[in-house]
């Protein structure tokens, strides 16, 4: 609730606003080249679209007199743990001011001291000349009001409840969450439901869970493997290529084996200067594991010792965007809010990974060389060329944000690049939700007491030379660790702190919890109707609106941005599948079955009124079997 400080500091910061808003600006190329990167962002013309909304102009920031902090900014990051300033005070003045920090300041995570340069004399309260800056000093009642309304807020219910047992890598980065948000965390789990079960790895590490909410779903793992995404992208392909472009033409092997021979052969002898690249990768790797890149179809190693090697096998991109001359890839976070209604929401910040030998195209001679061709960290960290950096903008990884400013310093159209980057995942979650709502009816029937779900989604995307957009693959299970792996001696690798990764996986996990937060207001989006989706907003190609965080004020604003159903109107059509999934599920027969079995498919036949004299049930039969023959390697 605002207090009458906080509407009174709030109209004096409007005010502010128009009245320095040139030496403001100013300030913040001056705060862009100590804090990031340097090298570019002073001839950036304008910042990049839905990272990170435009922050009030007449306010900047700096780290300096930490002890003479009076108005306190807490931004996302673990550097401001459990919200207190460096006297060990909780920062109370934040609920006033959230939001209001440098675009540079928001990827620091520090606690900083608000400086307003040159119109000081605005706010309440002392305010002391410091050189340039003017600091300025909340009068003591503001403070009071604030704290006030902390503990008003805290005491309305009690503190949500975290089962952290099964979290595995992302522990660390859940626990700093937990206590940012003064929330209760169970690391030895719990004989009472808890309202959270945070799982490491997928949604049966705890068994019977009959209440609360899961970060994962179930059948997430198989859907999101390379060949059972590969086909639910291809079957949109199929009937929308126009807006499926975005993934690589793949083959499943070894099924596919022939018709990706014969495919090539033919591309090959209508035009022979064409040589194309194709990378293999095993079905259930991960990390780079086990992938080849080859340049005929004669070089796969189609067995696995007496086994077939179940893979897909896909058009090489070979004309990546670079950047230092190093090809690099996006780690996105996208959350994955609910299935039934449909509800996705992108993180703002991301990753991006970068090789550690110079890129070139594939040449024979160069097929081999993962530093150059494949961006995963796994692999590169062993490379004698990766660059541990503290900074955001330098290194063998950084943030999204970094390498976005530094495109728009060279006249990229960033707004495009995202809006792209948000269509195309909003097309592979309606890709694979089918499917998934298949097997989550099998775990969680209609009527039998369960939790309910929500996940965490690691999207790998490269950016071609174009700057359009490519997926790579999805990940159920992204790394939420916030540290990085470092040889310490030669031969020996030891876990220590990383920033870049603090920076941005605390962020995603803080506020996904916050966004699941079982006490918070029901979120203002409105529900599909039954049968029938919502026309909503187009995509933006503007920058962004702050999004509105729920009740938590002294928190900074979400990182996670939502994009579904908030983009409905261009993507309504493309959900056409997960009906024909609804109609299966409803025609299963017995609750929790996957597959549907002859007489069911009659009963749905029958039921649809499908069947006539020339569509005998005999037919039915018939085609029943050659459905299944065709998806038995498929389908589990
Ligand atoms: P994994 O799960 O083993 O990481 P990915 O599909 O992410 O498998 O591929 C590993 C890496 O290979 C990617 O990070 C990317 O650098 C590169 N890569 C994958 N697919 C392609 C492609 N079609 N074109 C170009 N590079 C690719």
């Amino acid at each position: 609730m605002m207090s009458d400080h906080y509407v009174k500091v709030k109209v004096q910061l409007e005010q502010m606003k128009s009245f320095g808003k040139e030496d403001a600006e100013k300030n913040e190329e001056e705060e862009e080249e100590e804090g990031v990167d340097a090298e570019k962002q002073t001839s950036m013309s304008s910042p990049p679209p839905a990272l990170v909304s435009p922050d009030p102009p007449s306010i900047t920031t700096a780290d300096r007199d930490a002890s003479n902090t009076s108005i306190t900014c807490k931004h996302r990051g673990g550097k401001s743990r459990g919200g207190k300033n460096s006297s060990g005070k909780h920062n109370i003045t934040d609920l006033a001011l959230h939001g209001s920090g440098k675009k540079s300041n928001r990827l620091g995570g520090h606690e900083r001291t608000l400086h307003i340069r040159g119109t000081g004399k605005i706010l309440q309260g002392k305010s002391e000349n410091n050189g340039n800056y003017v600091t300025i000093h909340p009068s003591k009642n503001i403070q009071e009001t604030c704290r006030e309304d902390v503990f008003k807020h805290a005491r309305k219910r009690r503190p949500v409840t975290v089962d952290t047992a099964k979290a595995k890598t992302s522990l660390e980065a859940l626990k700093l969450s937990i206590k940012q948000l003064k929330w209760k965390e169970f690391p030895l789990g719990r004989r009472a439901p808890c309202d959270i079960y945070w799982h490491g790895v997928s949604f049966h590490d705890n068994e019977n869970i009959a209440s609360g909410q899961v970060n994962k779903f179930p059948g997430m793992i198989e859907m999101l493997r390379k060949i059972n995404m590969s086909r639910a992208v291809r079957t949109m392909q199929e009937l929308f290529p126009d807006e499926y472009d975005f993934y690589p033409r793949s083959w499943i092997l070894p099924e596919e084996y022939q018709q990706f021979a014969t495919q090539i052969r033919m591309v090959k002898e209508n035009d022979a200067t064409v040589n194309p690249t194709f990378i293999v990768k095993p079905d259930s790797g991960s990390q780079g594991d086990g992938i080849y890149l080859i340049r005929d179809p004669s070089d796969l190693k189609l067995m696995g010792g007496s086994q077939a090697k179940q893979s897909v096998v896909q058009e090489y991109i070979h004309k990546p965007l670079l950047i230092d001359k190093l090809k690099f890839d996006i780690r996105l976070y996208v959350l994955l809010k609910s299935m039934e209604p449909l509800e996705i929401y992108i993180a703002k910040e991301g990753l991006t990974r970068f090789c550690t030998e110079p890129y070139q195209e594939p040449s024979q001679k160069n097929l081999s060389h993962v530093f150059m061709h494949l961006t995963n960290y796994s692999l590169n960290v062993h490379s004698c060329n990766f660059v541990h950096s503290d900074s955001q903008s330098t290194g063998s990884k950084r943030t999204l944000s970094s390498v976005l400013y530094r495109l728009a310093a060279k006249g990229v159209d960033i707004k495009k690049v995202w809006s792209d980057i948000i269509a195309l995942v909003i097309k592979t979650i309606i890709a694979v939700v089918p499917e998934l709502r298949v097997y989550y009816q099998a775990d969680i029937p209609p009527g039998k007491p369960g939790p309910t779900c929500f996940q965490i989604l690691g999207f790998d995307i490269l950016l071609m030379k174009n700057l359009k957009p490519v997926l790579l693959e999805v990940n159920s299970n992204p790394s939420m660790r916030i540290e990085h792996e470092q040889e310490v001696a030669p031969g020996v690798f030891e876990y220590v702190p990383s920033p870049v990764d603090e920076e941005v996986k605390v962020g995603v996990i803080r506020d996904t919890l916050r966004l699941m937060d079982p006490f918070s207001r029901k979120s203002s989006i409105s529900q599909p109707k039954a049968g029938g989706f919502e026309h909503r907003e187009e995509i933006p190609m503007e920058a962004e609106t702050q999004e509105k965080s729920p009740d938590d004020g002294a928190l900074p604003s979400l990182c996670l941005k939502q994009v579904y159903p908030k983009y409905t109107k261009q993507f309504n059509h493309l959900r056409l599948v997960e009906r024909i999934a609804a109609l299966f599920i409803r025609f299963l027969g017995v609750k929790g079955n996957m597959r549907l079995g002859p007489t069911a498919f009659r009963t749905f036949i029958r039921t649809c009124k499908l069947s006539n004299s020339n569509f005998t049930m005999a037919s039915v039969d018939i085609l029943y079997i050659d459905i299944t023959r065709r998806w038995s390697g498929a389908m589990p």
